[in-house]
């Protein structure tokens, strides 16, 4: 399997420290909104790293971060007059929510912020002993000066110009001493921790050192964050690991591209964003949306627009009606067609490759689709061989374990029984008696297609379908 590993800027082998315990680190989100398409895409990327680890054979540890004290975060919940942790826990549920529509998997652990402060302190604390860190009149500080590697992610020289910087979110050419600790102020209330520090609450970059140190040990697999993380968060998150424990912090680096809307970074502060309930509002998918992120490479820009999100959503349309009609098809002790086993077996081994060669899921998909024209052409048959069959369906789920866009949409019991209920009124020939049931399943949300020899399929009715 190869990655691009952004530290070396070049595709490598991934050989990770035990291929029993792929440990990866990924960068979660600040729960003080929603989160946006573009956060999403993100983290579909992490969820298709993990299955495509899982795929290649290895065993992984995964760990995505929840961020869940910030200047933001603080600043919102006083609006909202809302405890810290009550308007985080809220938004955390909302993500959740977002993941489990997305077909996101779960991983190993998603610690939270506020539960790792005394790990921060240790490691705040070790830094200022060996002289990487310290003390102004607002906060402990990291001098980057002190540390000669910094820089080597981003690729950047920084040898003058060393400001320091309170602010999480700055965004500057040049290298600037950064906060570990920031000192309590008023505006901050409540929300502070003091037992064996002066009064106060973490820097942002601090708690990746922490948690990752934490829950996955001092040297990492994988690091993954978006892009705009490489400086100066994973920058910094290197200079704080790695002079605390004298060891290399990570191995393999790796950064999916933006999300864009009209050629600009989608983003919070520049009103440009969707959330996924957005795009349900307006009668998508979500996995319409994690097709769509799947069919641009992960490193590319993805430029998000409403209209090619349709073709996405009647894709998946396509592959639910193939699928079911599959299901449905005659099966038996037919002779077996080895052609198309063989042209399957093909498509399922570009799908591997493209996998393998730093998750080329685009490349990937189109193996996908092949195997889908296998599928409608024994569709179109009319019978198969049952083996054949079984190995036809294996073969796409197999490609789906590393996808994860076919859901079997749960079709209600009420809407079954009306389905069998205008079938037998169709054998009767009640035709305006069964057209009433195809009407109340239509306004249910489902939608019946009959196929040959009086079988039926029931689907979901799309707004941006056929
Ligand atoms: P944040 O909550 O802003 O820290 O972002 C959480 C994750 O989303 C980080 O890994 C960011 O790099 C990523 N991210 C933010 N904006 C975008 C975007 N427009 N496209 C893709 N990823 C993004
Ligand atoms: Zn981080």
């Amino acid at each position: 399997m190869k990655f691009y590993n952004t530290m070396n800027r070049k595709i490598e082998e991934f050989i990770p420290q035990d291929p029993t315990n792929v440990k990866i680190y990924c960068c979660g989100p600040t729960v003080y909104d929603f989160a946006h398409l573009g956060n999403l895409r993100t983290f579909i990327f992490y969820d298709i790293l993990r299955r495509s680890l899982v795929y290649a054979g290895f065993k992984v540890k995964q760990v995505m971060n929840i961020t869940d004290v910030d200047d933001k975060m603080i600043k919102n919940s006083k609006k909202r007059g809302m405890a810290l942790k009550e308007y985080a826990a809220m938004y955390t549920k909302y993500l959740f929510d977002d993941l489990r529509d997305l077909n996101i998997s779960e991983f190993e652990s998603y610690p939270r912020a506020t539960e790792s402060v005394d790990e921060m302190k240790t490691i705040i604390y070790g830094l200022l002993k060996k002289g990487y860190a310290y003390k102004s009149d607002d906060g402990i500080y990291y001098n980057v000066s002190k540390f000669e590697d910094y820089g080597k992610l981003s690729h950047a020289s920084f040898k003058s110009n060393v400001a320091r910087i309170k602010n999480d979110e700055y965004d500057k050419e040049s290298a600037a001493d950064f906060a570990l600790w920031k000192d309590w102020t008023k505006e901050d209330e409540n929300v502070f921790w003091e037992d064996g520090i002066q009064r106060g609450r973490p820097g942002w970059h601090i708690e990746c050192s922490a948690m990752s140190i934490k829950h996955l040990g001092e040297t990492l697999d994988i690091h993954s964050g978006g892009i705009d993380l490489i400086f100066p968060h994973h920058e910094n998150e290197i200079a704080q690991s790695e002079a605390y424990t004298g060891k290399p912090f990570v191995r393999y680096w790796l950064h999916p591209g933006h999300l864009f809307v009209n050629e600009k970074k989608m983003s919070k502060s520049l009103h440009n964003f969707y959330t996924l309930r957005d795009l349900e509002k307006l009668g998508f998918d979500p996995l319409s949306f994690r097709l769509m992120t799947l069919d641009v490479h992960y490193r590319a820009v993805l430029d998000l627009h409403l209209d090619t999100l349709k073709k996405y959503e009647k894709t998946l349309e396509d592959i639910d009606i193939t699928m079911k009609s599959f299901d449905k098809l005659e099966r038996g002790d037919y002779s077996s067609d080895k052609d198309s086993l063989k042209s399957a077996k093909i498509a399922l081994n570009g799908f591997k490759d493209a996998v393998l060669e730093d998750l080329n899921l685009p490349l990937a998909m189109t193996q996908l689709f092949r195997l889908i024209d296998i599928i409608n052409k024994k569709v179109a048959e009319g019978k198969i061989n049952q083996s054949d069959y079984e190995e036809l369906r294996n073969a796409v789920f197999e490609m789906d374990s590393v996808l994860g866009i076919i859901k079997s949409y749960n079709v209600p019991q009420e809407i079954i029984t009306l389905a069998n209920e205008r079938k037998e009124l169709r054998d009767k020939k009640a035709w305006m008696e069964a057209d009433k049931k195809r009407t109340i399943i239509n306004d249910a949300g489902f939608k019946i297609i009959d196929l040959a020899n009086s079988n039926y399929i029931i689907i979901k009715n799309r707004k941006y379908g056929r």
